[in-house]
């Protein structure tokens, strides 16, 4: 048989990996038939997922600031121009 219909047990050791992308295309498609039949397991795919946006859009939200450098370089010089002040 072509498409085994995985337990919940085999759709969940698969979560993470399907998260992240790195299941092969045999195994993506039995975790996500399984998923479509099984409410418990749809629940908790669509959970982690969220998790894993959120996360995922934090990170994104968190930019440097262009002039970074420059602002490194000023405390620098700030701190310096302190030590010779003393
Ligand atoms: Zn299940």
């Amino acid at each position: 048989m072509l498409l085994t219909i995985y337990s919940c047990n085999d759709a969940i050791k698969r979560l993470d990996d399907y998260l992240d992308r790195e299941l092969s295309s045999t195994e993506l498609v039995r975790v996500e038939r399984h998923v479509k039949l099984c409410q418990s397991c749809s629940k908790k795919f669509k959970f982690e997922k969220e998790t894993l946006d959120g996360i995922r859009a934090k990170f994104n939200r968190i930019i440097l600031p262009i002039d970074i450098y420059e602002r490194i370089e000023q405390l620098l010089e700030l701190e310096s121009g302190n030590k010779d002040n003393h």
